[in-house]
C-alpha cells in the first residue's frame, strides 16, 4: 500500500504533463478557405444537389486520373455495390478478393448476390498475394476485386494477365489509391474498373463521396443508370424534343448521386492532392528513418515494381514480445497520452456474419489474421508537423520503455 501511495503523485504529474498536449488525431482533412468559400457559394447559388459543380468536378477527375470517364457517387461503398450489381452475379457466382480489407469490399459482393472468395495477403505489404490467385479461380469465378492497401498498387499486370486467361473482370477497390501510380500509369487510367473514396480519412475528401472510373462503355452506362433511380434521360431525348422533365426507367436504380455541396469541396481538394501525397510521403520517410531497427515494430515492406505510393496509411505491426504490450494495449496507451491511432483492418472473415454464412474460421488466412492482430495506423495527415511526429515517436519510445 505504501509503495502504491507514494507512486500516485508521480503518476499524476506524469499524466497531467502529457495530457496538456492537444489531442493528435490519426487523420485529419485539410480544408482550405477557398473550399469553404466554394461550399458557401454553392449553398447561396440555390443549386445544392447534383448539378454544375458535380459536372466540373467529374471533368477535373477525368483529367487528373487520365480516365475515359469519372462517375461520382455518394461513397466508395455505393460505387463498389454498383459495380458488383453491374456484373449481374447469379447465385453461386464468385468474386475473389483480399482477406485484409474494410468490410465494404466484401459486403458489396454479398449484397449483389455473389460469394466472396478470399485470398491471403503478403505479410509485409498487406496486398493480396497474387501467386495464390490462380488456385482460387473456379468455373464460378466472375471477377477479381483487389485492394491497393494504403495506396500501394497491387501487381496489376499479373492480375490482368490472369483475368484475360480466365475471362474475368477486374474491379479495383481503389479507396486508398487516388494519385497512386503503377509502372508510370495512374490508377484509374487503365485496366477495367476502379472505385475511389472521398471519405474524410482518405487522401482527399468531399465529406462523403466516391467515384467510379471504367474503360468499359457498358459498365459506364450501367453505373450512370444505377446511381440515379435507373433514369435514362438520353433514351427519352432520342424520341422526343419535348420538355426535359420526361424520363424513362431503364432499370431499378439506387439514389447514390453526388451533391454539388460535395463537389464544392472536391473542386479545391483535387488540385491540392499531389501536394497532400508529397507531404504524406515526406512524413512516411521520417517514420522509416526514425523507427528503423526498432524491434518493437515491423515496418511496412516494399515492392520491386515501379510505382507511386499514395501513402493513405502508415501501418506497422506491433511485435508484442519486444514491445511489452500487444496492439490493443499500445492503442490504449497512445490514447491515454492524447494520440489517436487507427485499426486497418480487423480480418473481415472472422466477423460473425462471414464466419457463419461462408464457414470462414481462424487459421484460413494466417497472414491477414496476424496483421489483424498486430497492425496499427500511426498519425499521418498533410498538416501534421515534424514536431507532432516527433511527439508520436517519443510517446512510442516511452510506451515501449526504450531509453
Ligand atoms: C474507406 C474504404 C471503403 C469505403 O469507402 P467509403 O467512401 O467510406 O464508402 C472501401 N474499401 C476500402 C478498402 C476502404 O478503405
Amino acid at each position: 500500500m505504501k509503495t502504491v501511495a507514494s507512486e500516485i503523485p508521480t503518476l499524476q504529474t506524469k499524466m497531467s504533463e502529457t495530457s496538456t498536449a492537444a489531442f493528435l488525431p490519426f487523420s485529419k482533412p485539410t480544408i482550405s478557405p477557398a473550399a469553404i468559400a466554394e461550399v458557401v457559394a454553392c449553398l447561396e447559388s440555390g443549386w445544392i444537389t447534383t448539378g454544375p459543380r458535380t459536372k466540373q468536378f467529374e471533368t477535373m477527375l477525368r483529367d487528373y486520373l487520365h480516365a475515359p470517364c469519372a462517375l461520382t457517387c455518394s461513397s466508395a461503398t455505393a460505387g463498389l455495390l454498383m459495380t458488383m450489381i453491374a456484373l449481374d452475379l447469379q447465385p453461386g457466382d464468385e468474386v475473389i478478393t483480399t482477406a485484409m480489407t474494410f468490410a465494404a469490399t466484401l459486403n458489396s459482393i454479398v449484397l449483389a448476390g455473389g460469394k466472396p472468395v478470399l485470398v491471403d495477403v503478403e505479410p509485409h505489404t498487406y496486398n493480396l498475394e497474387v501467386k495464390h490467385l490462380e488456385a482460387a479461380i473456379t468455373p464460378r469465378t466472375r471477377a477479381i476485386l483487389p485492394v491497393h492497401f494504403a495506396g500501394l498498387p497491387v501487381d496489376l499486370d499479373f492480375i490482368h494477365a490472369l483475368a484475360r486467361k480466365y475471362g474475368l473482370r477486374v474491379i479495383e477497390d481503389a479507396a486508398h489509391a487516388i494519385g497512386a501510380e503503377y509502372k508510370g500509369r495512374r490508377i484509374g487510367s487503365f485496366g477495367d474498373t476502379q472505385v475511389f473514396s472521398f471519405h474524410p480519412n482518405k487522401n482527399m475528401t468531399t465529406g462523403e463521396g466516391g467515384c467510379v472510373t471504367t474503360t468499359d462503355r457498358a459498365m459506364e452506362k450501367r453505373i450512370t443508370l444505377l446511381r440515379f433511380h435507373g433514369i435514362d434521360r438520353e433514351a427519352w431525348a432520342r424520341f422526343s424534343k419535348a420538355g426535359s422533365s420526361h424520363y424513362e426507367i431503364a432499370l431499378p436504380g439506387y439514389k447514390f448521386n453526388f451533391m454539388d455541396i460535395q463537389a464544392a469541396l472536391g473542386i479545391h481538394q483535387l488540385p491540392a492532392l499531389d501536394g497532400f501525397i508529397d507531404r504524406r510521403t515526406t512524413l512516411v520517410r521520417r517514420y522509416y528513418e526514425k523507427l528503423a531497427d526498432w524491434p518493437e515494430l515491423t515496418l511496412p515492406g516494399k515492392v520491386s515494381y515501379e510505382h507511386r505510393h499514395a501513402w493513405h496509411l502508415f501501418a506497422p505491426l506491433i511485435n508484442p514480445d519486444a514491445a511489452g504490450t500487444d496492439r490493443d494495449g499500445f492503442m490504449a496507451a497512445m490514447k491515454e497520452r492524447n494520440i489517436g491511432t487507427g485499426l486497418h483492418y480487423q480480418a473481415v472473415h472472422l466477423s460473425p456474419y462471414y464466419r457463419d454464412q461462408f464457414g470462414f474460421q481462424r487459421g484460413d488466412f494466417p497472414n491477414a489474421e496476424a496483421i489483424s492482430d498486430r497492425v496499427v495506423s500511426l498519425p499521418l495527415f498533410p498538416t501534421m508537423t515534424e514536431a507532432d511526429q516527433d511527439r508520436v515517436i517519443e510517446t512510442m519510445a516511452d510506451i515501449f520503455k526504450r531509453d
